[in-house]
C-alpha cells in the first residue's frame, strides 16, 4: 500500500468513518489485535498500523479480532472460517510445539470438539493433519536450504528422535529425509490426495 493510500485510509481511522468498512481492516502490531476502521477504541499511531484488504488475511497473520468492533461479525468472512484462519495461523506460528487439539482449543477457549467439526468443515481437514503439512513444509525446505542434520530438522519439526523423524517423513514421502536432500522428489502424499 503506498502512502498516499494509507494516509487517506488512516484519516477514515481518525475520523472514524465508515469509507473504508469491509475494505480495508486495522492491524494493531503492537498489540496484536485487528479492527474495523471505524472501531471505537483509542485510536492507534500510525506506525503501529498495517491495513489489510481481508480480515483473513489479517487473522493469518497472527492478529486477533478485537472484541470491541467484532470484525469478524456481519461481514464476507463467516465466524467459522474466521476462526478457521486463527487456527491456520496458531499452527504457523507453534508448529514445533507439541500441539494437541486440546491446547489448540484451550487457547481459542473453545471445546476440541467444536473446533475439530468447525475446521474440518471449512478446510476439508483436521488440525492434526494440518499441524503435519506445515511441519513437512518447513522440513522440506531446511533439508533443501540449510546444513542442519536430519536430528536437528527433526527436531525443529516437532519430532524428538530423529528415527521419529525419518519415519514419519518416509510415511508422508515414501523417500528418507537423506533421499529428500539428495534430490529424489518423492511423492507428497497430502499433494496427492
Ligand atoms: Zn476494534
Amino acid at each position: 500500500m503506498d502512502q498516499k493510500l494509507f494516509d487517506l485510509v488512516y484519516e477514515s481511522v481518525v475520523k472514524r468513518e465508515p469509507t473504508y468498512e469491509g475494505v480495508y481492516y486495522t492491524g494493531v502490531r503492537t498489540t496484536k489485535i485487528v479492527c474495523r476502521p471505524t472501531c471505537r477504541a483509542r485510536t492507534p499511531h500510525a506506525t503501529n498500523v498495517t491495513f489489510y484488504h481481508s480480515l483473513e488475511a489479517a487473522l493469518r497473520a497472527g492478529f486477533r479480532p478485537c472484541k470491541r468492533c467484532k470484525p469478524e461479525a456481519n461481514g464476507a468472512l463467516r465466524p467459522d472460517a474466521a476462526l478457521a484462519a486463527q487456527v491456520d495461523a496458531m499452527i504457523e506460528d507453534r508448529y514445533n510445539e507439541k500441539l494437541t487439539l486440546a491446547t489448540l482449543a484451550a487457547s481459542l477457549a473453545i471445546s476440541p470438539y467444536h473446533l475439530q467439526r468447525i475446521y474440518k468443515q471449512v478446510t476439508g481437514h483436521s488440525p492434526a493433519e494440518q499441524t503435519e503439512r506445515v511441519r513437512l513444509k518447513h522440513a522440506q525446505r531446511r533439508l533443501l536450504e540449510s546444513d542442519a542434520t536430519i536430528a536437528e530438522i527433526g527436531m525443529s519439526v516437532g519430532y524428538n528422535g530423529p528415527s521419529h523423524f525419518t519415519t514419519w517423513f518416509g510415511r508422508r514421502m515414501g523417500i528418507s529425509p537423506t533421499e529428500y536432500r539428495n534430490g529424489a522428489r518423492g511423492v507428497d502424499s497430502y499433494d496427492s490426495q
